[in-house]
């Protein structure tokens, strides 16, 4: 679990790197042009208590017009507005280059007018209107996401900033707990829980009692099943793309979530280890695919199905469980001792995540088979293509795409080495069927 910073509470934009510092110079600057005022707030927040890197998109909140502040910002940065709703009073700026020494990376400002939210039913989206920043930390998830620091400036620099800390988000900070704001917070939004389950994997922290109970009458009431599943969906997205997601699934399971979601799914030491597996040796994070294949490989081909039905998961994914269910069918094939063309006719149909996937989960000898399908077969290519053949009097036609294939096939199984060793072999082969007509 991270620990809070010694930094005192007006000192704490100084946990910024000097670009960040330097970009909020300037976007308090003008805001103050425009009388209004700024506010950082959520995760940075959050994560500046806890000297955690910030590494991702700023969430600014805007006492004033905050769709006319992102114009301008984004003038005065050489960004662009994207993704403007002037009914809800949320822009985005977008700039492409932010350096930090000799780095260069894009960043995201997420602006919003202060607001209040009101929720017509549980589990409805909710009735936005504007409103000071004390009411805008009211509508949030959790104490330690309900937190926000002001951004000034006097002078060209950074004012010193104000903490406004409501709900005790600092100390729940420091005690590791999740605490939501009101009673009725997970049955106005049950999307929360599964932010809770996310946010509480990566730092190690815990439900605080009264919460739990909020958990359990929100669960008992079913209203993650209520929920549109476009909403679980994203969620279920952004759990796949946690540097850990085993863990949230593990807390899920903790915390009673998971069979509200997909019943025959849950967390085991097996599928723990898989991913510990697939996470060694590579240098960057694995993509969320490999995460969504890796925890539901054990789930039969009927329940897979079912959760890409039920939370409409979109085709890269759905392509990914189909082509697990197709590999768990053949797994045994792959054991026998086949020839090289043999294994490459098996697997070439298959992409290389569900390869990966499979390489990962099942035991010997198959991980051996799949590597030296992947290294060894996969990017082979034969010397000679379709123009080639042609200009040996092949005509076009299906038999030249029979005798490309069957060319590769026998380069796999080293039949043939040089350009001369292909061509006999084509033209021996074009004979035959030639013969055969
Ligand atoms: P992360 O590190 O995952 O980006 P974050 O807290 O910044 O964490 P965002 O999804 O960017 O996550 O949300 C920004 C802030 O908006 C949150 O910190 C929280 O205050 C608020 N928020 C987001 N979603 C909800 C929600 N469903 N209900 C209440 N508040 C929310």
């Amino acid at each position: 679990m991270p620990e809070l910073t010694y930094r005192a509470d007006s000192a704490l934009l100084s946990g910024l790197n000097q670009p960040l510092q330097d970009l909020l110079v300037r976007a308090a600057a003008l805001a103050q042009g425009q009388q209004a005022t700024l506010w950082l707030v959520g995760g940075v927040v959050r994560d500046l208590l806890l000297d955690q890197p910030i590494e991702h998109d700023l969430d600014l909140m805007v006492e004033g017009d905050a769709v006319a502040f992102a114009r301008l910002l984004a003038a005065d940065l050489e960004g662009t507005v994207s993704a403007a709703h002037l009914a809800f009073g949320t822009a985005t700026v977008i700039l492409k280059k932010v350096q930090a020494g000799s780095a260069v990376f894009p960043l995201a400002l997420d602006l919003a007018r202060t607001r209040v939210e009101q929720y017509p039913q549980p589990a409805a989206l909710p009735v936005v209107q504007p409103a000071g920043i004390d009411q805008d930390l009211r509508r949030r998830d959790f104490s330690i996401n309900a937190m926000a620091l002001s951004v000034q400036t006097v002078d060209g620099h950074l004012a010193p900033t104000t903490l406004l800390d409501p709900f005790g988000g600092r100390q729940d900070l420091a005690a590791g707990h999740m605490r939501v704001l009101h009673n009725a917070s997970f049955d106005d939004d049950p999307t929360r829980i599964l932010r809770g389950l996310r946010l509480a994997a990566r730092l190690g922290f815990h439900l605080e009692p009264h919460t739990q109970t909020l958990l359990a009458t929100a669960l008992a009431r079913r209203r993650l099943e209520a929920t549109s599943p476009d909403r679980i969906r994203t969620e279920l997205c952004l759990a796949l793309a946690e540097p850990q997601p085993e863990e949230v699934l593990r807390l899920a399971d903790a915390w009673s979530v998971t069979p509200h979601i997909c019943v025959p799914l849950h967390w085991t030491a097996t599928l723990a280890t898989r991913c510990v597996r697939a996470r060694a040796g590579e240098t960057t994070s694995l993509h969320p695919l490999h995460y969504a294949g890796l925890l539901t490989y054990d789930l039969t081909a009927e329940e897979r199905n079912h959760l890409a039905v039920r939370y409409r998961l979109p085709g890269d994914a759905v392509r990914l469980l189909r082509e697990l269910d197709a590999l768990q069918a053949i797994r045994d094939q792959l054991t026998r001792n086949l020839r090289n063309s043999e294994l490459d006719h098996l697997l070439r149909p298959f992409g290389v995540v569900a390869l990966e996937v499979v390489r990962v989960a099942e035991p010997p000898p198959i991980p051996a088979v799949i590597t030296h399908y992947l290294v060894q077969l996969r990017p082979v290519t034969q010397l000679l293509d379709g123009h080639a053949l042609r200009r040996l009097g092949i005509p076009p036609g299906p038999q030249l795409g029979q005798i490309l294939r069957e060319l590769r096939a026998a380069r796999l199984d080293n039949l043939v080495a040089t350009r001369a060793d292909e061509e006999s072999w084509a033209m021996q082969l074009w004979q035959k069927i030639r013969d055969a007509e």
